[in-house]
């Protein structure tokens, strides 16, 4: 039997009305309007689009909207003075430094500079370590985007058996803790795993965020599992253009899963509207309020 789609879209429409609704209620009541900062360092023309989109989404929720662009060749000083600047603008609550950066501009330094408090994406030690113990006001976007995606459509994930592949900081690391908050038994797979196709088996909720086109064979999928799958590639197809696939083959497992998300249309969705809704409560919590969402 085929899988039950999970409309990735009309879960996050729905988010962003939500979002909307509520920085409108922070604004008339408070007047607060929650304030995102991106700082794009380069041209990779995929981050361009990603940092557009931001403003745009922000734009048109009524937020305040700035970008900040530098060239490929600024100094890990420079990018670190922007940074700083936006840690002290009161009209700016969200900071989204794209990521990957060019070499000269380290990572880290960028994420200890950045005030954890506007720490949109949660890359931050701080909120890291805040995830762990449970106390997190700003999480990941894509790890809460699938929460709320299984929440949305009624998966029991407490006692449930969950694997994440990958264990990025971005992705994996958070996933797993949101899922273990959830009450779920929590495997974690990456590279140096023995045998994938077992774990995978041994998943009621299998999460796949590795990264390589259709990795994950659909007789790896329990039947009536829950496959949600993170992955976004790019794959070359003979008419010299693209289209985008995610890491599980997708065919095969909604033929053997409950419940699926396709790729686009699922997972990725929910990452921009999250951001919104983690401007939004960062807004809040900086203006003493607590964010209805
Ligand atoms: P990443 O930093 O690229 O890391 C990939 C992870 O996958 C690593 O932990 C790696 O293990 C693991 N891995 C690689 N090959 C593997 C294999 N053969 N078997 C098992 N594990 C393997 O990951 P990421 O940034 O989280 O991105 C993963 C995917 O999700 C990408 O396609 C990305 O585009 C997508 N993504 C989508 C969104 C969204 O908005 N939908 C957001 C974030 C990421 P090691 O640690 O051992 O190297």
């Amino acid at each position: 039997m085929a899988a039950r789609i999970i409309d990735g879209k009309a879960v996050a429409a729905r988010l962003k009305e939500q979002v909307a609704a509520e920085a409108g209620r922070l604004k008339r009541e408070h007047g607060v309007v929650p304030g995102l900062a991106t700082v794009l360092v380069g041209n990779d023309p995929a981050s361009e689009v990603y940092v557009r989109n931001k403003n745009k989404t922000a734009e048109a929720l009524g937020f305040h909207s700035v970008s900040f662009h530098l060239a490929a060749d600024a100094s890990e000083p420079e990018v670190l003075a922007r940074v700083r600047a936006l840690n002290e603008d009161r009209d700016v609550h969200g900071i989204l430094v794209q990521m990957p950066l060019p070499k000269q501009v380290r990572e880290e330094a960028v994420l200890e500079t950045l005030d954890p408090r506007k720490d949109v994406d949660a890359l931050t030690a701080t909120n890291a370590g805040l995830l762990l113990s449970g106390r997190a006001k700003l999480i990941s976007c894509t790890p809460t985007g699938v929460m709320l995606l299984l929440k949305e459509y009624g998966v029991e994930v407490a006692g449930a058996n969950a694997l994440v592949i990958g264990r990025s900081l971005l992705f994996g690391k958070p996933a797993a803790q949101l899922l273990l908050a959830a009450n779920a038994t929590v495997t974690m797979a990456h590279s140096r795993t023995r045998d994938l196709p077992a774990e995978c088996r041994r998943a009621d909720i299998l999460v796949a965020a590795l990264g390589k086109p259709d990795f994950v064979q659909g007789d790896w999928v329990e039947p009536g599992a829950t496959v949600i799958d993170v992955g976004i590639n790019r794959v070359d197809t003979a008419d010299g253009k693209y289209r985008i696939v995610g890491d599980v083959d997708y065919a095969a497992a909604s033929d053997r899963a409950a419940l699926i998300t396709p790729v686009p249309g699922g997972v990725g969705a929910m990452t921009i509207v999250c951001l919104m809704r983690n401007t939004l409560i960062a807004a809040a919590a900086l203006a003493g309020l607590s964010a209805a969402i």
